[in-house]
């Protein structure tokens, strides 16, 4: 099959079986960041990823405090403002000594002083004596060494060492610059600010952040027979639970602008909820209307609206019917199948990712988990297939009447995708995971 398809801004490009039959300019098309070439055919999960990726706008970095940071995409460098630590910390409650004390063998000492975290530097005056010292204060000026509480016993103000003792220089003394230099990278742009990274910001003493901002998101359920909850319905209509799946997981993600609606399988009615929807956000996500079926508009409707489509149908179960385009001005409209196993799956295999990586994170490697069971395939598509995950490893799939069968993942954690090839699955497998988000 061929198909001559007009781009924006670009002459009309002869593709072939989902190739382009003008290679050069398929290759000034790549180097470009104008969509690219539509798949008239199915593609494969791994295509179906590229695309997504290469047309994830990224968003602009943005200044963030720092208490408010957590789950963000950092956007810059951060150095060390110092040394870390910044000082010959020491690290246990004990004694400080001198090395002349060290190296003679002595075994009992006249405590001079006493020494706090945050306590100004201190001098040990007499080679001979020792300070007492607490886990976090300097090193005193004069000590190479701390000898723990646990190894000595204090009577009045002597303190002496257990017998058998080998002393080490510098021991429990967390060196000066150890772990990082003054201006030495801490952190990398892209890095995801969990808990580990907010507290290397505030010990750098940042109050604020540059992040990825975060993009706005509209939800569109189509269909004629959903009924919002909250709402009367009558038994042949059902709710929009998908939108709520979608929203729960970016909710969860840190997405906080999030906008759901619903048309019906009405081309008007389409149309005008996704002018109104790219005219006011970022990402536009619909979920069905993309099938085989009479009302089945969502692909023609966006056509019609200039939004370009770059592939339509993966080779995947459940999720085939999957449509994905760009709208002018680059933003992404994913059109998910209804069915909501579907549509649960394509949200976070493609979705989601999709949506860090426009706030600057790179892709991310799959988990891997070993198969429960052995599983039969078609050899012919990538299988998505819902799973228990045991002791954090062990992924037992979960048996469904079909891709409409949202109960059945009730006890899932995620699915695991087992790649197109093979017949079967051998129980231990190592496949990829996709954890719910
Ligand atoms: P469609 O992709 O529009 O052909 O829908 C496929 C199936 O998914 C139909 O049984 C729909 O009723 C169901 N469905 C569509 N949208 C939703 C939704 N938002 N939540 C739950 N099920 C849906
Ligand atoms: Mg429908």
């Amino acid at each position: 099959m061929s198909r001559l398809l007009y781009l924006r801004g670009f002459e009309g490009i002869l593709v072939h079986g989902g190739k382009p039959l003008i290679e050069g300019l398929r290759r000034s098309l790549d180097d470009d960041q104008a969509p690219r070439v539509y798949h008239p055919v199915m593609i494969s999960v791994q295509e179906a990823e590229r695309i997504v990726a290469q047309h994830s706008p990224s968003s602009p970095p943005v200044p963030c405090p720092l208490a408010k940071a957590q789950g963000r995409i950092l956007r810059e460098e951060i150095h060390a403002d110092r040394d870390q630590p910044p000082f010959h910390r020491v690290m246990m409650d004990g004694i400080a000594i001198s090395p002349h004390a060290r190296e003679s063998g002595q075994t009992s000492f006249l405590i001079e002083s006493t020494h706090a975290a945050g306590a100004p530097p201190l001098r040990l005056n007499d080679p001979t004596a020792c300070i007492q010292v607490m886990t976090g204060a300097t090193l005193p000026e004069g000590c190479d060494g701390v000898i723990p509480y646990e190894d000595l016993s204090i009577r009045g103000q002597q303190a002496e060492l257990n017998p058998g003792l080998v002393l080490k220089p510098m021991q429990w003394v967390h060196v000066q610059g150890a772990d990082r230099k003054k201006n030495e990278r801490l952190l990398a742009p892209g890095m995801r600010l969990l808990s580990p990274q907010i507290a290397i910001l505030a010990s750098t003493g940042r109050t604020e952040v540059r992040v990825g901002a975060i993009p706005s998101i509209a939800i569109v359920s189509t269909g004629n027979e959903l009924v919002d909850i909250g709402q009367e319905l009558e038994p042949y209509q059902i709710r929009p639970s998908n939108a709520y799946g979608f929203h729960a997981a970016l909710n969860r993600a840190g997405f906080d602008r999030v906008d759901l609606s619903h048309a019906r399988d009405d081309r008007s009615a389409i149309r005008q909820c996704v002018e109104q929807a790219l005219s006011a956000h970022d990402v536009l996500i619909l979920s069905g209307g993309v099938s085989m079926g009479k009302l089945d508009f969502v692909p023609e409707v966006l056509e019609q609206l200039s939004v370009v489509p770059l592939f339509h149908k993966i080779r995947q179960r459940p999720g085939k019917p999957f449509w994905f385009g760009v709208a002018p001005g680059g933003k992404q409209v994913f059109a998910l199948p209804g069915n909501p196993l579907s549509s649960l799956i394509c949200f976070h295999r493609y979705v989601l990712p999709s949506l860090f990586q426009s706030m600057g994170e790179p892709m991310r490697r799959h988990e891997q988990v070993l198969l429960g069971e052995g599983i039969g395939a078609t050899g012919t598509s990538t299988l998505f297939i819902p799973v228990t995950l045991k002791q954090g490893i062990e992924a037992i799939p979960i048996s469904h009447h079909g891709s409409g069968d949202l109960s059945a993942l009730a006890e899932s954690t995620g699915f695991v995708e087992l790649p197109e090839g093979p017949l079967h699955f051998e129980k231990g497998t190592a496949v990829g995971y996709h954890r719910w988000n």
